[in-house]
């Protein structure tokens, strides 16, 4: 039901308009009004704050649904009612963060980003040196961040900063940045291989001061934090992963029904057919695996072994399915003017971004080695 309605949304207000979007770097945001528009911006946002407050499994579907269609809009809708700040504003945040942020971001009229990554600390989070310094009801935030998507339109951020001297991990806590604030701005677009309308860039601060009470983990509070994130681990990226992927196999085989060669449909060629039906398998199984983890998730019994397995392979399974209909349709996959090109740029970043798939083998691998894994 959801899924239905999410799809013929998605189909026929953001697949039209995803093309230009990418060519011309330009955030569909009037996808999100869309979204709005049809009760769908503020999915994971508890319902006294005026979203839905869906469970894991349908904010998977409708990722998949909106993903299918437009890449971009899906990675916009995780700075709304479906990504990771709205949620931990939602687990941890006080009352007066919760009345001031999530009914607009239901609403799609506010959108927020989340910043972690630095130039000297990715994988390495507990390296962070951006930062945050008490000086009275404030903070002083000195530093830098990079890749943050959605930062050309966010009107407020989730910064990672390092509020105490301690090193490592225990040091770094989170804290809310409103766009406007003396002693922040906002850097140029970020230009990656593929995901060109997200807006992401960098963020610089100096001397930036925000109240005291916008903090929002304190430092030493990243387990809390990972915990609250590990569900947008089969949300957000693995769930875009396979719309996009469903999208190049669909729009691939419909493709290869119509184009000839030598008298007849590429369809009838026994080694495309074995090359179409290697990609419904890898797809099929990217899609079981996601779904019996957002199943899991959304019953509460998401284990890092279930996050980690599901977003490796999905990450995975879609560079080979969008490289794959690419090769099929032969020099016109390469070309702008079809969509397979874009597909294959959009996917490629995930297997980086929210862990990169080295990270989450390390992750499997202790959980293998500390028994938490029975083959
Ligand atoms: C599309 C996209 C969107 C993103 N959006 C955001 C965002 O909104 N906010 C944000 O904060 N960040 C964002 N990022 C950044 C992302 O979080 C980082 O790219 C990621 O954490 C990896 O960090 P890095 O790129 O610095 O790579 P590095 O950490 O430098 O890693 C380089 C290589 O070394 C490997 N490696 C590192 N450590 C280990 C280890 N211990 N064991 C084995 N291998 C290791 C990595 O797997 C990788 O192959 C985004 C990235 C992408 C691609």
């Amino acid at each position: 039901m959801i899924r239905d309605s999410i799809r013929k949304i998605a189909q026929e207000h953001f697949k039209p308009g995803a093309a230009a979007a990418d060519r011309e770097y330009r955030p569909p945001v009037e996808n999100i009004k869309v979204l709005a528009d049809n009760g769908f911006a503020g999915v994971a946002i508890p319902e006294e704050y005026g979203g839905l407050g869906l469970g894991v499994f349908e904010l998977m579907l409708i990722m998949e649904e909106v993903s299918r269609a437009c890449a971009n809009t899906a990675m916009l809708m995780g700075g709304t009612g479906g990504g990771p700040t709205p949620r931990v504003i939602a687990a941890v945040g006080t009352d007066a963060l919760k009345k001031k942020f999530l009914p607009k971001m239901a609403k799609g009229e506010l959108f927020a980003a989340w910043s972690m990554s630095e130039p000297n600390a990715g994988s390495d989070v507990g390296n962070v040196q951006t930062k945050a310094i008490r000086d009275g009801n404030e903070y002083v935030i000195n530093g830098s961040k990079m890749w943050c998507s959605g930062a050309q339109l966010a009107d407020v951020f989730l910064v990672l900063v390092r509020l105490d001297p301690t090193p490592g991990m225990k040091g770094v806590g989170a804290i809310m940045i409103e766009r406007g604030t003396p002693g922040f701005e906002v850097g140029k677009h970020l230009d990656l291989i593929g995901l060109h309308a997200t807006g992401m860039a960098p963020l610089y601060f100096e001397d930036c001061r925000v109240p005291a009470e916008n903090v929002i983990i304190p430092a030493g509070g990243m387990r809390k934090l990972f915990e609250i994130l590990d569900d947008d681990r089969v949300v957000g990226n693995p769930s875009i992963c396979l719309g996009v992927a469903s999208a190049a196999l669909e729009d691939a085989l419909a493709y290869t029904r119509e184009r000839k060669q030598f008298g007849r449909a590429l369809t009838e060629f026994q080694g495309l057919q074995w090359k179409l039906a290697d990609m419904a398998i890898d797809l099929e199984a990217g899609r079981t695996l996601l779904y019996a983890a957002a199943r899991k998730a959304a019953a509460g019994q998401l284990t890092p072994m279930d996050a980690s397995v599901a977003k490796v392979y999905v990450n995975e399974m879609s560079q080979r399915v969008t490289n794959s209909a690419i090769q099929v349709c032969g020099a016109y996959g390469l070309s702008n003017e079809f969509p397979f090109e874009r597909y294959y740029r959009d996917v490629r970043g995930f297997a980086i971004g929210y862990g990169t798939t080295e990270i989450h083998r390390n992750s499997i691998a202790r959980e293998m080695i500390l028994g938490n894994y029975k083959p």
